[in-house]
């Protein structure tokens, strides 16, 4: 087990009015850090003060973008205790991108162990209101002092946290996506299965685009013939087909393995409702919304864990997904998997883990 050393704040700040928390903007008192380095492996696990950390211009995080991170959250039950939702796929997931990435394995048995003691450490931080929690945001980068381009001999780990409103709080309102058949997210052999800033800073621009003409988000299709689908934004998709539940399958490894795409499928299985995994044209989005079969669109993911699609648009057509309005299927993922998430329903999959 990791020897935490801790370093308490020396002023703690006053905890935000929680009907206004917003998005990532607000962080806590206390982060975990860790460093690495080669031939010492991970040491000195440390609870210190949030705040700025000391780097040379010449890390190599800031020139070649050798970073991965995680996302997920600890939710506030009726009974006031916190818990949180799968976080071993959350860890067993950072392990995968940091492959890709050359950037050395974490014991998982450490990172949650980390993850518990800061978010038990932070816990007054973990809101109280209906929708709210607290987002927990691990992440790891390469910190050498060089610029030649190799993987980095040393690197921090550090989780920090913030406590996040209701993603709904005026109602579930569909959004409004653009098919992006220019710019690229992810190909066969390159990163897309890994959670890595490097996809992120290059999907800017069509997100950018998407909002100047008008939309929410962007429906990413793949990089080579720009027929398929891969992703809504960043989240993964999901359709509803003459009753039949598909989502774009895993093999090509553009896409990132979502925890929620992956409950999303499980729960679904377990109510008999048919999920099928494969190559999703966009085509056939349309040819199934002209012959009246299109039911349902969605994306799913940690933030918003379901996000109806009320337009979808091409460069040719436009067309709104069950009359612009949350579709039954989802509605129901999303009640189900809130209701696990915040301790409402009971967890027959044993997917809560108590802190
Ligand atoms: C994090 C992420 C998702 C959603 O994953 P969850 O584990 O469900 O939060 C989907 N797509 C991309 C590109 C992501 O970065």
């Amino acid at each position: 087990m990791l020897n935490i050393r801790v370093e308490r704040a020396a002023t703690l700040k006053e905890k935000p009015d929680e009907s206004k928390l917003g998005f990532g903007k607000i962080f806590t008192d206390h982060m975990f850090v860790m460093n690495y380095t080669e031939g010492k492996g991970w040491h000195d696990p440390r609870i210190v003060p949030y705040g700025p950390i000391s780097l040379e211009p010449s890390a190599m995080v800031f020139h070649y973008a050798q970073e991965i991170f995680e996302g997920l959250k600890a939710y506030r039950t009726a009974d006031g205790s916190i818990q949180l939702f799968r976080p071993d796929r959350n860890i067993a997931r950072m392990n995968e991108s940091a492959e890709r990435l050359c950037i050395p394995q974490l014991d998982p048995d450490d990172v949650l162990y980390a993850i518990k003691t800061l978010v038990k450490y932070e816990a007054d931080w973990v809101p109280h209101t209906p929708g709210t929690s607290l987002y927990i945001r691990p992440f790891i980068i390469a910190t050498d002092c060089a610029i030649g381009v190799h993987p980095s001999h040393t690197y921090l780990f550090i989780i920090i946290l913030s406590p996040v409103g209701s993603y709904y709080a005026r109602g579930i309102d569909p959004v409004r996506i653009f098919v992006e058949r220019e710019y690229t997210r992810a190909v066969r052999g390159g990163t897309g299965r890994a959670k890595c800033g490097g996809n992120y800073a290059s999907s800017l621009i069509a997100q950018k685009k998407a909002e100047k003409f008008g939309y929410d988000q962007v429906l990413w299709t793949d990089g080579i013939t720009h027929q398929y689908i891969d992703e809504v934004g960043s989240m993964n998709v999901f359709f509803v087909i003459d009753g039949e539940v598909v989502t774009p399958s895993l093999e090509d490894g553009n896409i990132l393995p979502g925890v929620t795409r992956a409950s999303c499928i499980e729960l679904l299985r377990s109510w008999g409702i048919k999920v099928t995994e494969r190559k999703i044209k966009v085509d056939e989005l349309f040819e199934a919304y002209d012959a009246g079969v299109l039911n349902e669109a969605f994306g799913t993911g940690t933030a918003a864990v379901i996000s109806p699609i009320g337009v979808l648009s091409d460069d040719e057509r436009t067309i709104e997904i069950n009359g612009g309005k949350i579709g039954a299927i989802s509605q129901r993922l999303y009640d189900e998997l809130t209701g696990i998430q915040w301790g409402r329903l009971p967890d027959p999959f044993g997917w809560i883990v108590k802190i």
